[in-house]
Formats: structure tokens, sequence, C-alpha cells
């Protein structure tokens, strides 16, 4: 792509080193942007430098956050006796969108992959086994994607968490998933939460 401008290119790489933006839908952002009045396009912008600088992450769960403690884990609703395992935010907001799940989370920032350099320390895998051995939780859900990653992880947790004492269960996996939580509908993914099952049997078949 040929720029005009400097500034331009230097702004449309920004863009298009995002996941998902190649160079022409970059362009266009960009152009958009261009012609948005001074205060939006400082809007925009702050909101990233802001969100960058305050964000933090739950002490207990490790989803994002406003404050010290998220507040799924500071409702005095929900079971923390039942902790769902899911990869990232994404995940947490998908299954939050069924309204059906009662428990907490814990967000593992990723899933091992060797292949990216991704290994179990890399993750808040210690964490929750952590949380495991305080006591009070009952069940562990794994709501991982039946990616390869995912059943890497999925194997290593269970390793870590079998002799804890505790339910250790996974969602669903017959279901056509897709890959990713995010995408299956909330329907499904609702109901796949509910007929989970110990994870026990998924190795059994
Ligand atoms: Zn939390």
């Amino acid at each position: 792509m040929n720029f005009s401008s400097k500034l331009l290119e230097n702004a449309v790489n920004e863009f298009s080193a995002l996941p998902g933006i190649g160079q022409k839908t970059a362009l266009r952002l960009v152009l958009h942007l261009l012609n948005q009045p001074n205060a939006e396009v400082e809007k925009f912008s702050n909101a990233l430098t802001v969100l960058k600088r305050d964000i933090r992450f739950c002490e207990v769960c490790f989803n994002i956050s406003d404050h010290p403690v998220c507040q799924i884990c500071n409702s005095i609703k929900r079971d923390k006796s039942l902790v769902c395992v899911v990869e990232d935010t994404r995940d947490v907001m998908a299954i939050e969108n069924t309204g059906t799940y009662q428990g907490v989370y814990h967000v593992l920032g990723g899933l091992i992959s060797p292949m990216d350099g991704v290994g179990p320390s890399d993750l808040t895998i210690d964490r929750l086994v952590e949380r495991v051995s305080m006591g009070g939780i009952k069940e562990v859900i794994l709501a991982i994607s039946a990616t390869m990653e995912g059943d890497t992880t999925i194997f290593y947790l269970y390793k870590k968490l079998k002799d804890s004492g505790i339910q250790i269960s996974t969602i669903a996996r017959g279901i056509a998933f897709g890959g990713e939580l995010e995408y299956v509908d909330e329907i499904t993914l609702g109901r796949s939460i509910a007929t989970r099952i110990p994870y026990e049997n998924s190795l059994a078949r």
C-alpha cells in the first residue's frame, strides 16, 4: 500500500497490527477517525490510555476488574464453592450472558501452548491450585475450548487437582463448539454447563 503521508501510514500500521484487521480495514478506520471532531478522537485515544493504565485483574479470580476484587467474587449471591475455569475474560462474559450460572470463576489468562511458548507458569494455574487448597471449593468446572491447547490445559489441570478431593467437571464436549467458547450461543452454552460431566467420564470414552 502506497501512502501519501507518513502519519497516515503509521496510524494504519498500528490498526492493522490488531488481530483480524487487515490493511484495507485499518485504512477505513483511520480515515473514519480523521473525519471525526478532535474531541471524539481524543475520547477514543483516552479510553485506551486510561484502560491500559487503570485496568486491574481481580485478586481472586483474575477477571478484568475496576476494583481489587471483582463484582462477581464480591457478590453474596454467588456460590463460592463452584468455580468455573476459563481461558479469558471473553469466556466469563459469554457465560455471564447465559444468565444461568451462579458460581464464580477462575481466569487462566490463556492456554498451555508449547508451540507459542506458553507454559503452565505463564498462566494462573498455581493460584487456582492454591485457591482449591484453601478449602471451601466443592467443584471446579473446566469450561475450556475443545482445541489441542484446550485439551492439553484441561489434562494438566486435572492432574494438578485430581488428588484434592473436589469434583472436576467438563462442559459437554459432544456439541459443536466451533472451537471457541465465546462463539457458542447462550442457550447451548448455558445447557452445556448445566449438563456438565465428571472429567473422568470423558477420559473413559
Ligand atoms: Zn473475581
